[in-house]
Formats: C-alpha cells, sequence, structure tokens
C-alpha cells in the first residue's frame, strides 16, 4: 500500500519534512494526527527507522488509543509501540528504566487521589491536627504549592536517600513530612512524575544521552495544550539528533487554566513551518458554524478552513422550555436517525461541565439506549450522588446498605469494629442496622462517636416525620445541611461534587413539580430513581458516547450534540469572573472545539429554566448569538424576551469582568436593551414568582434582588429586563 498517496499536497510535505525541527499549524480536522500517524509509518515503512526509535506524544489516553489505533493500520503488525503514549506515559517509561539511579525501585508507586489522601491523614494525625476534609486538601494543596513553587529542588534536597534532609525527620512540618513519606515509601504523585524525568535527565548524562541516543524523532500532538515543563522534556529528548515534529492548533488550546502555555507553540522557531487548512472531517454547514464563532476572539491569528466535502444539513438551534423537553428533544432526534439507520455509536453528546449529563442520562435510560460515558462516571453512580441517595434510602426504607453507606459519611468515628458490633446485634435480635444501632446507642456511650450517633438517630428519626408534611427535595436538602455535606463539599473546593448534588436537588423538584398531582411519596420516587442507578450495558461499540467537551479533544463523531448551551454554563461564568477576556477566549476556543468534532450533523441545544448553579434564569449562551443567523436553523419558540435577557445577561457579566460589550461578541455588540430603570423600594412582577419589592440594585441596573414574600427564602437575583414594574 502506498500510505502517501491518500495525502494531501501539504500533507504530504509534512510527512516526507521528517529532518529537523518541523511544526504544523492547522486547523481542527485539517488532518493533523493524520499527519502524525503517516508520518510514523513513512519512517518505518519507506525510511527503515526502527519504531522503537520513534516517540509520537500526545495528551490523552483516549487520543494516544486513537492514534496507535490508526498506526497500526498503517504498519506491519507489532510496529505500532509503546512509544506511541500519553507524555505521562513516556515519563513513566524513563522512570521505570533510570529510577533506580535516585534509589528507588523499579515498582515504585504511583499514588491516586485516594492515596493521596490516605497519606494526608497519616501525617496530620502525627502532627497532631484535625483530619478533616478540609485540613486535608489544604495540606495536599500546599504540597503542591511547595514543590511547584517554593521548594524546586524537593527531590535533592528531600526525596533520595542521600538527601540532607532524608534521615533526620525532625522538626518537620506537615509538609515535609507528606514528603518525606512518598521518599520513605517510593511513592510519586502525578506531577512527580514529569519532575522526576527532569531531574534524571537533568543530573544524569548518561540517562539523557541514552534517550536521546535512543529517539531519533518525536512527535508531539497537540502541542498548544504543553506546559512549560512538557516542552522542557521534549526539547532536551531532541537534544541530539534535533529531529522535533510538534504539531497543534492554537485555536484549541483550552488547557491555559491548567497551565499550559500555547505562546510557547506560536513562538517557537522551526526549520520548516507548514499549515493546513483543508478541513476533511465535517461539512461545510459545520465548518462556517466554527469558523463564525472562532471569528470572534480578538486575540488569534485569523486563519479560516475551507472544505470540499458536499453540502448536506445545516446545523440546528434547538432552545426547550425546561431542561427536561431539551433531553427528551436530543433523544427523539437519535432514535429518529437511528430509525433511518444510523448506528448509536454514530452519537456524542458534548457538554461543558459533568453534572450536564444528568438530564440526558436519565431520559436515555429510560429510552433503554445504550450509552457510554466517558472520562467521569454515570451521574447516578457518582460518589456524592449514591451517599445522597443511601440517606433517602435509609430514612424511607430502613435498608442495611444505605446505612452501611453513610453512618461514617461524613466520618463518625464509626469504625469497622462497631459496624461488626451493629451487624452481630442485627443478627441475634433480628432487627435492621438502623434499628441495632438506636435500640443500642447506650454501648457507644463511652466512646468518642456518642454525640456524633445520637445526632445522626435524630436527623434520620426527623426525616421520617418529615416524611408526612415535607418534600423530598426539602428532606435532602435538611439531610445535606444538617450532615454537613454540603458545606463540606464547598470548604473542600470539591466544586463538581457540589454541582451533582445541586443538580440533584434540582432534579428532585423539577420531579416533584411535574408528579405534583400524583404520588410524591419518597419511596415512590426512589423506586423510580433505581432504575437509574441499576442501569447497565456492557457492550461498548453499539453505545451513545457521552463526555466533556475537554474529553472530547482531537477525537471526532458523525452526529454531535452540544448540550447546556446557557450564558453563564458555557460560557463559564466562573472562568470568566476568574480570567476575564482571556477565560471568555478559552471558553470559545471549547466551543470551537466542540463543533469541530462533528462529521457530518450539528445541534446546538439549551433550555430556559433557573440555574442552579449561576442562581439566575437560564438564557441562550452568547455562542449561538454569535453563529450567523443563515448558518442555523432554530426549532423551538424562543420569545423575543428571552434574545433581549440573553443580550443584558452577556452584557451584565461583561460590565462585572471589566469587558466592554463591543468586544465581548456580536449579540453583546448592541449592548443590553434599554429599559425602565429599577430602584430600591420599586413594586415589580415576575411571571413565574408573582409581585415583589426590589431590595437591591446593580450598578449597571441590569441586575436586581427581589423579595416576594415575606421572608428571605423568598428573594430571588434577577435581571432587571424580566421584571414589570407596578
Ligand atoms: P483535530 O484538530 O480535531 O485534532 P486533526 O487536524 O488532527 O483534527 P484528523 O483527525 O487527523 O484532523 O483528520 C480529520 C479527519 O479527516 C479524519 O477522519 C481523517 O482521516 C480525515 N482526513 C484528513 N486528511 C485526509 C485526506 N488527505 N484524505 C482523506 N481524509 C483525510
Ligand atoms: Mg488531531
Amino acid at each position: 500500500m502506498d500510505i502517501l498517496s491518500n495525502l494531501n499536497e501539504r500533507q504530504l510535505e509534512a510527512v516526507l519534512a521528517t529532518e529537523g525541527r518541523v511544526r504544523v499549524v492547522a486547523g481542527a480536522g485539517s488532518g493533523k494526527t493524520r499527519v502524525l500517524a503517516h508520518r510514523f509509518a513513512h519512517l518505518v515503512n519507506n525510511l527503515g527507522i526502527d519504531p522503537a526509535n520513534i516517540l509520537c506524544m500526545t495528551f490523552t489516553n483516549k487520543a494516544a488509543a486513537e492514534m496507535r489505533g490508526r498506526i497500526s493500520r498503517l504498519v506491519a503488525a507489532g510496529d505500532a509501540n509503546d512509544f506511541v503514549c500519553t507524555i505521562h506515559g513516556f515519563c513513566v517509561k524513563v522512570l521505570r528504566r533510570d529510577i533506580h539511579r535516585l534509589g528507588f525501585p523499579k515498582t515504585f508507586t504511583i499514588l491516586d487521589e485516594d492515596d493521596n489522601e490516605t497519606i494526608a491523614k497519616q501525617v496530620l494525625a502525627a502532627h497532631g491536627m484535625d483530619r478533616s476534609k478540609k485540613t486535608v486538601n489544604k495540606l495536599l494543596g500546599r504540597v503542591a504549592e511547595f514543590k511547584d513553587r517554593e521548594c524546586p529542588d524537593y527531590i535533592s534536597i528531600y526525596m533520595l536517600q542521600d538527601s540532607p534532609k532524608f534521615r533526620d525527620d525532625r522538626g518537620f512540618s506537615d509538609v515535609e513530612s507528606f514528603i518525606h513519606y512518598q521518599a520513605m515509601n517510593y511513592a510519586l504523585e502525578f506531577d512527580d512524575i514529569i519532575n522526576f524525568t527532569l531531574f534524571l535527565l537533568g543530573k544524569f548524562p548518561e540517562v539523557r544521552e541514552y534517550w536521546q541516543e535512543k529517539l531519533n524523532y518525536i512527535m508531539v500532538d497537540e502541542v498548544q495544550d504543553c506546559n512549560a515543563d512538557d516542552w522542557k522534556i521534549m526539547t532536551i529528548l531532541a537534544g541530539r539528533y534535533g529531529n522535533l515534529f510538534v504539531v497543534g492548533d492554537p485555536d484549541q488550546a483550552i488547557y491555559e487554566w491548567r497551565g499550559a502555555r500555547p505562546a510557547m507553540f506560536v513562538d517557537w522557531t522551526p526549520g520548516t513551518d507548514i499549515v493546513l487548512a483543508r478541513n476533511y472531517r465535517s461539512t461545510p454547514e459545520i465548518l462556517d458554524v466554527a469558523n463564525s464563532i472562532i471569528s470572534n476572539n480578538v486575540r488569534r491569528i485569523p486563519k479560516d478552513l475551507f472544505t470540499d466535502a458536499a453540502h448536506l444539513d445545516k446545523a440546528t438551534h434547538f432552545h426547550a422550555k425546561n431542561d427536561a423537553a431539551e433531553a427528551r428533544w436530543i433523544v427523539q432526534r437519535m432514535a429518529r436517525m437511528h430509525g433511518h439507520g444510523t448506528p448509536y455509536s454514530d452519537f456524542a453528546v458534548l457538554f461543558r461541565a459533568s453534572y450536564m449529563s444528568r438530564a440526558i442520562e436519565q431520559e436515555l435510560i429510560r429510552k433503554k439506549i445504550p450509552y457510554a460515558i466517558w472520562g467521569t462516571v454515570r451521574f447516578f453512580e457518582r460518589r456524592e450522588i449514591k451517599d445522597a441517595l443511601a440517606y433517602l434510602r435509609l430514612v424511607a426504607i430502613g435498608d442495611n446498605l444505605s446505612f452501611a453507606r453513610v453512618i461514617n459519611t461524613p466520618s463518625r468515628h464509626f469504625g469497622d469494629v462497631s459496624m461488626q458490633r451493629v451487624r452481630e446485634i442485627s443478627r441475634s435480635e433480628g432487627i435492621p442496622y438502623y434499628e441495632a444501632l438506636k435500640a443500642n446507642l447506650d454501648l457507644w456511650r463511652k466512646t468518642k462517636a456518642y454525640p456524633q450517633l445520637c445526632a445522626f438517630i435524630w436527623l434520620i428519626d426527623k426525616c421520617r416525620d418529615m416524611q408526612h408534611t415535607s418534600g423530598i427535595s426539602e428532606i435532602l436538602n435538611f439531610i445535606l445541611k444538617d450532615t454537613g455535606l454540603t458545606e463540606s463539599y464547598r470548604d473542600d473546593q470539591k466544586e463538581e461534587r457540589l454541582e451533582n448534588v445541586e443538580e440533584l436537588l434540582h432534579s428532585i423538584r423539577a420531579y416533584e413539580h411535574s408528579h405534583r398531582h400524583g404520588d410524591l411519596s419518597l419511596a415512590t420516587y426512589l423506586q423510580e430513581i433505581s432504575l437509574m442507578t441499576n442501569a447497565d450495558y456492557k457492550d461498548d461499540s453499539s453505545m451513545v458516547k457521552l463526555m466533556t467537551i475537554h474529553q472530547a479533544k482531537g477525537l471526532e463523531f458523525p452526529v454531535v450534540f452540544v448540550c447546556g448551551l446557557s450564558e453563564g454554563a458555557f460560557p463559564s461564568h466562573r472562568t470568566l469572573r476568574e480570567r476575564r477576556l482571556a477565560g471568555l477566549e478559552e471558553e470559545r476556543r471549547l466551543m470551537y472545539v466542540a463543533v469541530t468534532r462533528a462529521e457530518r450533523g450539528l445541534f446546538l441545544t439549551e433550555a430556559e429554566g433557573y440555574n442552579i448553579q449561576t442562581r439566575a434564569d437560564k438564557f441562550p449562551s452568547r455562542f449561538l448569538a454569535e453563529i450567523k443567523e443563515h448558518l442555523l436553523v432554530r426549532e423551538g419558540k424562543i420569545d423575543d424576551s428571552i434574545w433581549a435577557g440573553a443580550r443584558q445577561l452577556a452584557g451584565s457579566i461583561n460590565a462585572e469582568i471589566g469587558l466592554g460589550a463591543d468586544r465581548a461578541s456580536a449579540s453583546a455588540a448592541e449592548g443590553p436593551q434599554d429599559c425602565d430603570r429599577l430602584k430600591v423600594g420599586d413594586r415589580v412582577r415576575h411571571k413565574f414568582f408573582g409581585e415583589g419589592t426590589v431590595l437591591t440594585v446593580t450598578a449597571d441596573g441590569s441586575r436586581v434582588k427581589v423579595r416576594f414574600g415575606t421572608d428571605e427564602k423568598s428573594e430571588r437575583h434577577l435581571l432587571a429586563s424580566l421584571l414589570e414594574k407596578i
């Protein structure tokens, strides 16, 4: 097979430019990854280079697997080898071979998040400090900061057997003890993998020379997302032969928030520079949408993609009345296309944040459509969701499994011995665990656990009473507050957990609303929801795929749905608040990445309703307004007031982060619509909340706080444009 015959002229040039420093800058779907795979095959098949001497690195495990797949179709069996991997994957190979020089065994341990927490707890206990989640996370944060900034030489000072601080750990701070523990146990954190590799390459000429000598050719995909250390590693590795081939797209830089340095790619000086402009992935309709969005970025080298692909349907923007309707529409569309022969595996649903998968998952399960979720756990299998549901189940059903799950969540000093005791009483008396504990609470009277166990019994009994008077969401809210779980997610900065439980509460409220005339008992709700938690599909090949946009990088799917496109959620208000214009432009690149995953079908969806994350009404994202009108089919009735609200929300977010309306987006360019300015004390009417009184008004007059009833609970932060002055 002549592998070079199916490349265009520019791509061929890139494949044949095997020597020296070469850079390929190109937009999405222009064949960058294809060039890498073909270049690998060309080196092996046509130039006779041993695959063991070629290093080909990319960003995520999925992308590495995809790359390996593409290469193995082009070369003889066995030639697509281990050196097609992620940067971390490569560093682990270096360490396995050479870390013994630092006194570490080849079998060193790589710590995961749970391991880190366990070690942190041990360290805190040894220092006589409390071991709450909050302190644990703080300690881990300080360890990272110490290694990264305060003490970049931490390896030679603390972690080697001949280090000055290796033997004598007296007077150590908790951070130092953590690192000491790692050293004593030959355990590396994720960031240590890169740091140790750099240390070995820097301090041991024989290591550096071995790898430099071995790696004739080095290629790196998705270079726009490499950080300074990644660049250091590839530059050192290419130190002998100088054959470094880097490929990327500055418009797809989406990891600056995590330290990536796209500017290093843009400013790099190559011997050969190649630009690819023809897109092979998507239809012209999809590409126009992508170009239309990304052209709004001001900090950007303009480049437009073109395609010769056949014309197909326009992209669709669907506006729903609520998130359940949005999910229903997506799944109906899939079912319809499936009926016309599109396999489920052709569909991908992409979202900005993982909590957004909940509504879609629920609908897919209801319609019995198999789906796989990548990079994260199915919504109803996430730890915090299972914990919350286990509390509810303990209240309504009182089963042992739920008891065992929650008795020590959060920690109540109820260890294995106590659990064993409860089990024995339960067995001998034939009663559930919860009743066994409650009836024998005295047995724990002298233990540290006692006050918390009393509080636990009080809570469960109280919630059992509440079932007669309160809604399910109220009960869950009470549990989350009383146990301190909400607070602990907030304190630990586990934003995702917090978002997930808030999403669960939100879905329960919607459930209550839609079942308000029927059976609303907790037990019935739990039965319905258990269908969600037990859904189990094994075969991966025929499933709809769900993932965050970050996970979808470098991949492609015939039909893509991007859901949850509400202003404040995407672009994320939080990112904008933290990083202003840089944040907005990174969000827009993320939108560009999402759109350019699609080959022939693109659906962009969002819904009205209340956004629990941004604590405001939902309006279409500014990105939807940036797409030129003639490029989209709009479905779902959008009132003018919705667009007005969207403009105003984008405008007020821009004002908050100090961006002029002109720079923000085409949609905001018209500026917030004029509205009769509200003042504190004004009486107003809202279509959903009714009549109320204005309590506060923001400086630009766009947002107000209104009290609709008699107490604080009835206060809402709202857009002024949606209120009618009375
Ligand atoms: P991204 O920026 O999203 O990572 P990319 O630039 O790496 O995209 P590829 O994934 O390599 O693009 O290519 C996109 C699609 O176009 C793939 O399906 C690829 O096989 C196809 N393709 C690229 N070049 C050609 C070509 N010359 N002939 C036929 N198909 C091609
Ligand atoms: Mg690619």
